[in-house]
């Protein structure tokens, strides 16, 4: 057993503010901590009830608390939010014990430590780490914008580096480079592949006769014209100016005739209209077969000088044949212009 000054001491020297109140919530003791702890002197205290530090809305219920204290002992403390003096919100751990007297009267004691600090750096805590999760979400959502913008530029950076700007149809290097894959596809499992030019006859008129914009919109319908006669697996490009060449896998040369008369037909019935006039166009070009071993460069100088031919031969044709080395077409057109 503790001595009753021992149990005094403890009541005037406690960091815990302690109250002893009677069966009507009434300050009977209050010590120093209980007193600092709400800001009110002890003879304000002593004959009040506990209402007095109650939150303003828990004030109505004062005696419901009070039962409650009255039947049943709160030994773990819970936390309660009380009032200051001051009107000021405090945050207390609390615990109580009634005891009741042969006499029926009864005391509750309650043993209360303050825990606004720790409460209010909790919700500092708790707000901080909310707003962490935030700016967590919008970075997550910035990063996969980021992400998603990227990657459209990258797709929109590879489309620009292997495609014409004007009419859409793959590049010099563009082709270059699915015309090797083509080639060496060809030699490997001794398939033949065919080589097209094909230049639009007295471009420059329509340009001069129309302005450069009309020129720029034929060029773009006749390389849509083109691309629809054609197989998926053709590789189409604009070679430069008013010339598109085509790589036709998988095609000999009567085969890749065929296409490119279609070709020359479909570009003959073409009517395109600008204002109030109509414009009709021709093409030329030069096919060949593609000999094995040859490399793309020579293919390429053997359908050009076909394409030539063509030209050189009244326009609007399209001339053919297996590839033969280059010296050969050479010789010929020397001994023709000769
Ligand atoms: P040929 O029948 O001999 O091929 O005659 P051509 O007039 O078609 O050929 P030429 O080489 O004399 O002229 C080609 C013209 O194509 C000249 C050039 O200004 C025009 N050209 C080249 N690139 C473009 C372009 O991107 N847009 C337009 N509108 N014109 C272009
Ligand atoms: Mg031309
Ligand atoms: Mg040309």
């Amino acid at each position: 057993m503790i001595s009753s000054d021992l149990l005094q001491a403890l009541f005037d020297i406690s960091p815990a503010g302690i109250a002893i109140a009677d069966e009507q919530g009434r300050y009977l003791q209050v010590n120093d901590s209980y007193c600092c702890l709400f800001g009110y002197s002890r003879a304000e205290l002593i004959g009040n009830t506990f209402g007095l530090i109650l939150a303003e809305q828990d004030k109505s219920l004062e005696a419901m608390i009070l039962n409650l204290a009255l039947t049943q002992d709160q030994s773990s403390p819970t936390e309660w939010q009380v009032q200051h003096k001051s009107g000021r919100t405090l945050f207390v751990h609390s615990s109580f014990k009634t005891f009741i007297y042969p006499d029926g009267c009864a005391k509750i004691i309650t043993v209360l430590s303050d825990v606004s600090a720790m409460v209010c750096t909790l919700n500092t805590l708790q707000d901080q780490e909310a707003k962490l999760i935030k700016t967590n979400e919008s970075l997550e959502q910035i990063v996969s914008r980021r992400t998603i913008e990227l990657e459209r530029a990258n797709d929109e950076l590879a489309r620009l580096a292997t495609q014409d700007s004007l009419t859409a149809t793959l590049n010099r290097r563009a082709f270059e480079f699915e015309a090797a894959k083509i080639i060496y596809a060809a030699d490997r499992y001794d398939r033949p592949a065919s080589f097209m030019f094909l230049d639009i006859d007295y471009f420059k008129a329509i340009n001069d006769q129309y302005g450069h914009a009309v020129g720029d919109m034929v060029l773009k319908k006749l390389a849509l014209n083109i691309r629809g006669l054609l197989r998926a697996s053709d590789v189409l490009a604009r070679w430069g100016g008013e010339e598109f060449v085509i790589c036709l896998p998988d095609t000999a040369l009567a085969d890749a005739i065929m296409v490119g008369e279609k070709i020359l037909e479909a570009c003959r019935q073409l009517r395109l209209t600008h204002q109030q006039f109509t414009i009709s166009l021709t093409i030329s070009g030069g096919v060949v077969q593609r000999a094995c071993n040859e490399s793309l460069d020579e293919v390429l100088q053997n359908a050009d000088v076909l394409l030539y031919e063509a030209k050189r031969t009244g326009r609007n044709r399209l001339l053919a044949e297996i590839a033969k080395p280059l010296y050969a077409y050479k010789s010929e057109l020397l001994n023709f212009q000769i």
